[in-house]
């Protein structure tokens, strides 16, 4: 029986890709084109033990494609005859259309790419990604899952911004929320490891990378989240700019004549822990805070300022909490950042132990104390596993 996914993950300058079992989780294959439309391209990638690398410019995703999978053929990985049911696509805006797992035939492509206005940065490198796969495996069924698709229940309370209800309309001005399928699948995990129904538990998800988001989970459905319309919304993130009053746009439009375009680049690629201090990897950052850089310090404390507002305000959504959970680069490995954003909460039922939050460990854990009445879990997110299966759900019932 055909019984694996090829993920494929296409970002602006990057395609992230990966053969997985779904039933079994592991990864037959994964690797990495990076640095697409530069001159120092690279791609990297792994099957079983034997690893391989590219070095050159990559001029677009297309070629990027082609390589990874004549580099696959190279290590001994026949895609042809490696038993593949579906090819799952990570699109990250789906819109007000779709919010369900979708086999990709021309018509959604078209939407997909229609729906880039929403999502300019990603959703062309979504398509590009599509059509590639779909050129060098056109006898497989594609799918596109969305990073929008969880945050569909939201209620309208939450969804919707205070703005003249007609140009909203007109324009699709809503907020969507992004990371889905990341929280779902975490969300998931965490009743898994608690031993408790999902429709029972009361949850803060943190999904703290590059890019961060927080949601509110009742019951397994998303009643809020950081990200809006854009991913540019909620918390501090590694160069975005998360929250702001957005009467600066048309400050700087207005006083520092910048047009729109350098404004957006601004506050996506020159802001978030970056544009305060200079680097915004966790490693590095924490590196100039221990040598006693200020800017670094500061930058710090502004993230964890905004996780703990968002951490209060979902805690006063659902009233009651039965667990937080931090996932995604710096949520998994960073205990600092899980300290801070938790201290001093324990008057809320709200504590974590220090010595298993800063124990080594990979898989998901519990880090609360024993009579913490909140469970605080670190849980390592796996949107590929979860985009998988997904997919492959999704070809067995058609
Ligand atoms: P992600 O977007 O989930 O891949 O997360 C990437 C970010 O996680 C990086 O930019 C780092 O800030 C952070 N990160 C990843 N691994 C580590 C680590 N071992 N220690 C500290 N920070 C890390």
């Amino acid at each position: 029986m055909k019984d694996s996914v090829l993920v494929i993950n296409s970002g602006s300058s990057s395609i992230k890709f990966q053969l997985v079992d779904p039933s079994g989780g592991a990864a037959v294959a994964d690797g990495i084109v990076e640095r697409i439309g530069e001159p120092d391209g690279l791609v990297t990638l792994r099957h079983r033990d034997v690893d391989a690398e590219h070095r050159g410019p990559i001029v677009d995703h297309a070629e990027g494609l082609r390589l990874a999978f004549s580099m696959l053929a190279e290590v001994g990985l026949d895609l042809a005859g490696a038993g593949i049911a579906a090819v799952g696509h990570r699109v990250v805006h789906g819109g007000e259309v779709f919010y369900r797992p979708t086999v990709i035939t021309p018509e959604v492509l078209a939407e997909v790419s229609r729906l880039s206005a929403l999502a300019p940065l990603h959703n062309p490198a979504n398509v590009i990604g599509i059509e590639g796969a779909m050129r060098e495996l056109p006898d497989v069924p594609h799918v596109a899952v969305f990073d929008t698709a969880y945050f569909h229940t939201l209620p309208p309370r939450a969804r919707t911004y205070a703005i003249d209800r007609e140009v909203a309309r007109a324009h699709s001005v809503r907020r969507y929320g992004f990371h889905g399928t990341s929280h779902e699948y975490v969300a998931g995990q965490v009743a898994t490891v608690l031993g408790r129904d999902l429709g029972e538990l009361n949850q803060i998800v943190l999904h703290l990378g590059n890019g961060a988001s927080a949601s509110a989970i009742s019951g397994g459905r998303a009643v809020d989240t950081s990200m809006g319309l854009t991913p540019l919304e909620g918390l501090v993130m590694g160069t975005r700019s998360g929250d702001i009053d957005p009467g600066i746009v048309t400050h700087l439009r207005r006083s520092a004549g910048m047009d729109i375009d350098e404004i957006d680049t601004l506050l996506n690629r020159r802001s978030g822990l970056k544009g305060m201090c200079g680097v915004n990897d966790f490693r590095e950052l924490s590196r100039l805070i221990d040598a006693g850089d200020e800017d670094a310090v500061l930058a710090y404390q502004v993230y964890v300022h905004r996780l703990r507002k968002y951490i209060g305000a979902y805690l006063v959504e659902l009233g009651r909490l039965d667990a937080i959970t931090f996932t995604a680069g710096v949520g998994e490995n960073v205990a600092r950042v899980r300290a801070d954003a938790l201290a001093g909460l324990e008057g809320l039922g709200i504590e974590v132990d220090p010595v298993r939050n800063t124990a080594k460990g990979r898989g998901a854990r519990l880090i609360s104390t024993d009579g913490s009445a909140v469970a605080v879990l670190v849980v390592p997110t796996n949107e590929e596993l979860a985009i998988a299966r997904q997919a492959v759900e999704l070809v067995r019932a058609g």
